[in-house]
């Protein structure tokens, strides 16, 4: 099943004709229209669109980061003026400045059409009643997907995030077949669904659309096994407009990227050198026909690797692998790199253990130190003492073979860790602190 058939099937030669064609356009856009950019491809000696001949040449367009949209904020890469923007996003950062993403009445028409085909990708049809328990806001996930779920028409309930109970009643009540929600939200969901005791018959839900955070296929098949839905993942990010700039078919063999309005680079993140197809690097992301503020090579500091190879749904646009870590979430511990997904595909599916950890890191003598600690799936374990240690020393050995490093496994009490109804933050990095104990 296709959104947009001719686009998404499109010959890979005609495809590339047509990003070229708007690559070039691009670059004189940004040219005429972004002094920021005016000024980065006059140093770059990129000075007109004709200068691009091959798709390779983008090579030789400036990078965009995270810090200059910050140093630019709010409006300052816009590249029409306000009279033209209908729409104003925000990410919420962690720190400092909101990243502003802003939209045309074009831009929301195309997002609307790149989500449609992420959801339509993931199996939703017009027939579908979706529930949205992704926060409303400034957040670009919960109103970009709202409006694409709405062209293509399915119904869409607006349910946002938190009051868990009135969610789990509106699935109910409203015969809800479609969750549009974070992994870790939907895992939350889950559980309580187990917890509330309905029987399955009781919902109708069969997709889960996820997002906006990260999902391995360890965490994918417990929100499958507990929920008995279909889940498929999409990506995306403020900066290059919000969710729908990937997403997996129905054979989740990787995240079809909507090329025709992106061009995807991966390249190697301290040497900015190109990787071939299916080498792992730092995506970079060139949008192609956003109006309100383009982005000529962004770096998202997500790792991840591409394929061109034609995909047996029909898809001729590349596929990029589920996101493997940021080069900011990534951990460096004594010297060797950590991802929290790592830890996670470890932890998910082991008997005893819930999905929910949290890694503290802590600097101890000079030393860098990692504690993971596991929360339990039920008290009984906690008078077993033998029980206890050897599921201890079982985690502690997995995690070593597959991090390669010490850690300390702290079982803690079945619910005693944060969850949490947006991003997951599992991470606490204690390591410019005092030193502790
Ligand atoms: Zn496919």
């Amino acid at each position: 099943m296709f959104f947009q058939k001719d686009l998404e099937t499109m010959p890979r030669a005609e495809l590339e004709a047509l990003q070229l064609q708007r690559l070039k356009r691009i670059v004189d856009y940004c040219y005429n229209n972004v002094p920021f950019y005016h000024e980065r491809l006059n140093r770059a000696g990129v000075t007109s669109g004709d200068k691009i001949k091959t798709l390779s040449d983008v090579q030789y367009l400036p990078y965009t980061t995270k810090d200059d949209i910050r140093d630019n904020y709010p409006f300052q890469m816009l590249a029409q003026p306000m009279s033209k923007i209908v729409r104003i996003h925000a990410s919420s950062g962690t720190t400092g400045k909101p990243t502003v993403g802003v939209y045309t009445q074009r831009d929301l028409d195309n997002w609307s059409d790149q989500v449609a085909r992420v959801a339509v990708g993931g199996g939703a049809t017009a027939d579908d009643i979706i529930q949205i328990s992704f926060g409303y806001g400034l957040f670009t996930g919960a109103l970009g997907l709202h409006y694409g779920l709405e062209k293509l028409g399915a119904t869409v309930i607006p349910a946002s995030s938190g009051n868990t109970q009135k969610q789990l009643m509106m699935f109910r009540d409203f015969g809800v077949t479609g969750l549009v929600a974070t992994p870790s939200y939907a895992l939350y969901l889950s559980e309580c669904m187990k917890e509330a005791g309905y029987p399955r018959s009781d919902y109708k839900l069969r997709i889960g659309l996820l997002g906006s955070e990260s999902c391995t296929p360890e965490m994918r098949d417990q929100i499958e096994h507990n929920m008995q839905i279909f889940v498929s993942d999409n990506y995306g990010m403020t900066e290059l407009g919000g969710p729908g700039v990937a997403g997996e078919c129905e054979l989740r063999c990787g995240l079809h990227f909507a090329e025709d309005h992106f061009l995807p680079e991966i390249i190697d993140s301290d040497t900015g050198e190109h990787k071939a197809p299916g080498e792992a690097g730092e995506l970079v992301v060139t949008t192609l026909t956003r109006e309100g503020m383009p982005v000529l090579r962004y770096r998202t500091k997500d790792i991840t690797r591409l394929t061109y190879e034609p995909c047996a749904c029909g898809r001729t646009h590349a596929r990029m692998q589920k996101v493997m870590g940021r080069t900011d979430d990534m951990l460096i511990i004594k010297g060797v790199n950590v991802f929290p997904t790592q830890i996670e595909s470890v932890l998910v599916g082991m008997e005893h253990v819930g999905p929910h950890y949290q890694l503290v890191v802590r600097k101890k003598n000079f030393m860098d130190t990692l504690e993971v600690k596991v929360e339990l799936l039920s008290a009984e374990l906690l008078e077993h003492f033998g029980e206890l240690e050897a599921l201890q020393r079982n985690i502690h050995d997995r995690l070593k073979s597959v991090l390669g490093l010490e850690t300390k496994v702290t079982l803690v009490e079945p619910k005693t860790l944060e969850r949490f109804q947006g991003k997951a933050k599992r991470i606490l990095d204690l390591r410019n602190e005092p030193e502790q104990n």
